[in-house]
């Protein structure tokens, strides 16, 4: 029997929300009765997505339309932490994103310049978009060509949908980097030491005192790994068992359901002292 469950409660948790909290409009199972249990033992929490085709307030609304009331204030998503580096680097600077409307709203009110010529793009932007034509990699082809830099929102392979998946940034970043022998420079998205830093400063807990939780090795568990924190991953979303015994990183915990992350025995306040 692979799975195993937490023996205890943290005081911090960081959640994917896709294939782990829910999938497509529907909760998945156990995972109203984790959240509500965890907040009402006084855990910290924050839900991360790599998905940059939603706002975070749309992400909170969700949440709360499922009967989780969340702040705003409580998601961070890869475009956030997008915007945070490019800000930390060249605020105002003119940008070229391959990527959704939402991604493109985001980054006018933080500041930067959107253009589609080619010679003053400062930094090219893979992202999601299901709005993709040839004339973007174009664009893309010919600014990098003419020294912008290349960066991304995330670089997830796909998105699980129910039923399936839509192709994500991944492919955007592969076919500009075919093209131009460039490579990639920064990945704002999870397993992003950036994203878990975001994470982990809100939660305002050390990472041994933390649990990141997701459904995803390359993304979620890595990135957990990476920043010390502990790790479980509920196979409800993009992993089954056959494809996580392929991988070099193992969560710490692996389970059935997302309310396995409880341990049997809940008394939060002795646990959390
Ligand atoms: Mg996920």
């Amino acid at each position: 029997m692979p799975f195993r469950r937490p023996e205890r409660l943290f005081k911090g948790y960081v959640f994917d929300l896709d294939g782990t909290v829910y999938l497509g409009d529907a909760l998945l199972p156990g995972a109203k009765r984790t959240i509500e249990t965890l907040r009402q033992a006084g855990c910290r929490m924050v839900f991360v997505s790599n998905k940059p085709v939603n706002t975070r307030q749309s992400y909170a609304d969700k949440l709360t339309w499922l009967g989780l009331p969340t702040p705003v204030g409580d998601i961070v998503n890869s475009s956030q932490v997008l915007i945070r580096y490019l800000s930390g680097r060249a605020p105002g600077c003119r940008v070229f994103p391959i990527g959704e409307q939402v991604l493109c709203d985001e980054l006018t009110e933080a500041g930067f310049i959107l253009t589609e010529s080619p010679e003053e793009i400062a930094y090219v932007i893979a992202s999601f978009d299901r709005t993709f034509v040839y004339r973007k990699l174009q664009i893309a082809f010919d600014a990098i060509r003419s020294g912008a830099h290349l960066i991304a929102t995330n670089a997830d392979a796909y998105c699980p949908v129910p039923g399936g998946g839509e192709p994500d940034a991944a492919s955007i970043i592969a076919a500009i980097e075919a093209c131009t022998g460039h490579k990639i420079e920064f990945i704002a998205g999870k397993p992003s030491e950036m994203m878990a830093r975001t994470a982990l400063a809100l939660l305002g807990t050390d990472p041994e005192e933390s649990m990141m939780v997701g459904d995803r090795v390359e993304t979620d568990i890595l990135m957990g790994h990476r920043a010390g924190m502990s790790t479980a991953m509920p196979l409800t979303g993009a992993t089954t068992l056959e494809a996580l015994a392929q991988n070099e990183v193992q969560p710490d915990y692996i389970l059935e359901r997302l309310d396995h992350l409880l341990p049997t025995r809940t008394n939060a306040q002795t646990v959390l002292q």
